[in-house]
């Protein structure tokens, strides 16, 4: 086989983009990661002057590209802040060794991280709880996630951010797209896009921080190769209780990419062109934003999610 050659400079390529039928050299390859993260952040204007920017810290490659890419983006900017949160779900073997990574980056970058536990915040770790309720493994998943983005969200309003960075990357964010599809979810699903637009509407202002997606067009492979090419320390392996409706999903998209290449970029954009007319659409039902009863967090019912199904609390 020939090698390939960078078809912008020439060198010997290390990856080859179908969707772009280009091959690059690393150099070239961390180029292009860097324009495009640029061109995203100016494009869906994700940050302004003033901003104090959290970025969601996991201890993966996607959390770590995001936290490099942006301290790299706002090295000149002395207006805008930045640092770092995570979250110890407290599950062995797993996220605690992806968290001593995630430490290690932050301290290797020079940014303040804040980490909270679901101990501490909920009163038990993940393995605690899933090993008291019995929990399924395709229940595991989606209640972390519940509870984890309600501690990120607590906290970085807590912290006086005005940005919520989060690392999806663009295979993340198809999956998510055809997740709400699946379920019916068009609530939901207009809640997604490059930034949340929920949060700067009058209901859910104030309490909800923004999220921004700057990695939403970068696909995982190429988010895993720039943290590898970049040195950055990441957990490689994926959390043991992975699970659910996305497991399925992520399957689809994969058999569809590998016959027809882009499909999660057509995914995506073709999501994005109808997200106005989703979002006019459910205008008039959109539930209020009440603050839970239980927590005094924003929740679109009397009483929370996490209240609901973590806390076990109805009223
Ligand atoms: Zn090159
Ligand atoms: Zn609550």
């Amino acid at each position: 086989m020939v090698k390939r050659k960078c078809s912008v400079c020439g060198r010997n390529a290390i990856i080859h983009r179908k969707y772009e039928g280009r091959a690059l050299c690393g150099q070239c390859f961390c180029r292009s990661i860097e324009r495009k993260f640029k061109k995203t952040v100016g494009k869906y204007r994700m940050i302004d002057s003033g901003d104090r920017i959290a970025v969601a810290v996991s201890g993966g490659k996607d959390s770590a590209s995001a936290l490099y890419l942006m301290n790299m983006i706002l090295k000149p900017r002395k207006d805008i802040e930045l640092f770092a949160i995570s979250v110890d779900e407290g599950i062995k073997g797993s996220r605690d060794l992806a968290l001593k990574k995630a430490r290690e980056l932050c301290r290797k970058l020079g940014i303040k991280q804040h980490v909270f536990s679901f101990r501490k915040e909920l009163g038990k770790s993940l393995d605690q709880k899933v090993k008291k309720d019995k929990l399924s493994r395709g229940d595991i998943c989606g209640l972390c996630g519940i509870c984890r983005r309600w501690i990120l969200n607590k906290k970085a309003r807590e912290l006086g951010a005005t940005k919520l960075c989060m690392g999806m990357n663009l295979n993340d964010e198809a999956e998510s797209i055809m997740m709400n599809y699946v379920r019916g979810d068009v609530l939901r699903a207009s809640r997604l896009g490059p930034v949340t637009e929920y949060s700067r509407s009058k209901a859910g202002g104030k309490f909800f921080i923004p999220r921004i997606k700057p990695l939403r067009w970068i696909p995982e492979n190429e988010t895993e190769l720039y943290a590898k090419l970049k040195k950055l320390p990441f957990r490689p392996k994926e959390c043991k209780y992975r699970g659910g409706l996305r497991i399925d999903v992520e399957k689809v998209l994969d058999m569809l990419e590998k016959k027809h290449v882009g499909v999660a970029f057509t995914v995506i954009s073709t999501f994005d062109t109808m997200l106005p007319g989703i979002r006019k659409s459910i205008k008039y039902s959109e539930p209020k934003i009440h603050r839970c009863k239980k927590c005094g967090e924003p929740s679109s019912h009397a009483v929370c999610k996490v209240c609901l199904l973590w806390k076990n609390q109805k009223d």
